[in-house]
This record gives structure tokens, sequence and C-alpha cells, in this order.
């Protein structure tokens, strides 16, 4: 039976430290569904769908990756789709205390579904979607930070804000 995983977040935009979490899941499962879901917190900058296009872009090359979108709960949508795990990343001790929380609330929803933590790579720890935003509205060039897609899709978006 296949070992499929989900690997939520909002994803607004993908960052390498995204990619880097990815590439690390698919050596331990046999498929990842990236699933793009709304915050309830956090106001986004690209819509879902922007978010969905461009990971579908960054990710074409990438066996047994595919990508979705939820307005629900992710533990729900790994129910549904026969996942095994959700994946995430963690950077610092920060994340911590924030995925603490949602594990324990998962664990409460399902049980039989785990939570799998991926360490970041030194290269990534300083890197979020937020930091992107940061430095690329104050006219740093982010391409190296993020997949191709994102770096156009970025850039689009200024262009939109600035008419
Ligand atoms: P969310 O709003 O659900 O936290 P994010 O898109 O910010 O969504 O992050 C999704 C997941 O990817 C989280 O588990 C986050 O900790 C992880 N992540 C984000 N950036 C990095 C990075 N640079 N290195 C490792 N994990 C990361």
């Amino acid at each position: 039976m296949k070992r499929v995983a989900v690997y939520p977040g909002s994803f607004d935009p993908m960052t390498n430290g995204h990619m880097e979490i990815l590439r690390r899941a698919l050596s331990v499962f046999d498929e990842v569904i990236i699933l793009v879901a709304v915050s309830p917190t956090k106001k986004s900058l690209f819509s879902l769908g922007e978010r969905f296009a461009m990971i579908k872009e960054a990710t074409k090359e990438l066996p047994g990756v595919s990508v979705d979108m939820t307005e629900g709960l992710s533990i729900n949508y790994a129910r549904e789709h026969g996942a095994i795990a959700l994946v995430r990343g963690l950077r610092a001790a920060t994340d911590f205390e924030y995925e603490f929380k949602m594990a324990a609330g998962n664990r409460f929803v399902d049980p039989k579904i785990d939570m799998v933590f991926f360490m970041s790579a030194p290269a990534f720890t300083f890197l979020s979607s937020s930091t992107i935003k940061e430095l690329f509205m104050h006219g740093t060039d982010i391409s190296p930070l993020v997949p191709l897609a994102v770096a156009e899709a970025l850039k689009k978006k200024l262009n939109e804000i600035k008419k």
C-alpha cells in the first residue's frame, strides 16, 4: 500500500525552505500532497488559486507530488484522502510551541494520523514566507530563495499593487 502524506500550509508564497522539507518528505513517503490551506490568523498576499498554481509549477518535475487546496481542516483532508501522516517543518523553538499545540488538536480529531516533523536545513532556518515578502517589497532580489514561479508571481503582484 502506498504511504501517502499531506504537507499542509499557507505557502504564501512557497519558499526554498518549503521545497527542502518537501524533498525530504518524498524520501520517506511514496506520495506527498501539498495542501494549500486557509489560515484563520494570517492575511494572505496571494489567493488560494494563485498559491496553488505557483506550487503546481514549482513541483511539476517532482514525481509523487500533487497539489490541492482546502478551506477546511488539514487533518480532515488527510483522513478523507487516505494519508497516514501530516508533514510539517520546524525551524526554531518558536515553531515548536505552535506546532505542539496544533499536533495536540489534530490528535484530538484523529489519533490515527501522525504528525511528522522535519528539521529545517541550517541554510533555511531563517526563511519564511513573511521574510520573503518583506525583503521583496523593499527591493531585494529574492530569486535565490524561492522557486522561479514564485519569483515571477511576486513581480506580477507588485505590478498589480502599483497600478
Ligand atoms: P502555516 O501558516 O500553516 O504555518 P507556512 O506556509 O508558514 O504555513 O508553513 C508550512 C510549514 O512549513 C510549517 O510547518 C512551517 O514550519 C514549515 N516551514 C516554513 N518555512 C520553513 C523553512 N524555511 N524550513 C523548514 N520548515 C519551514
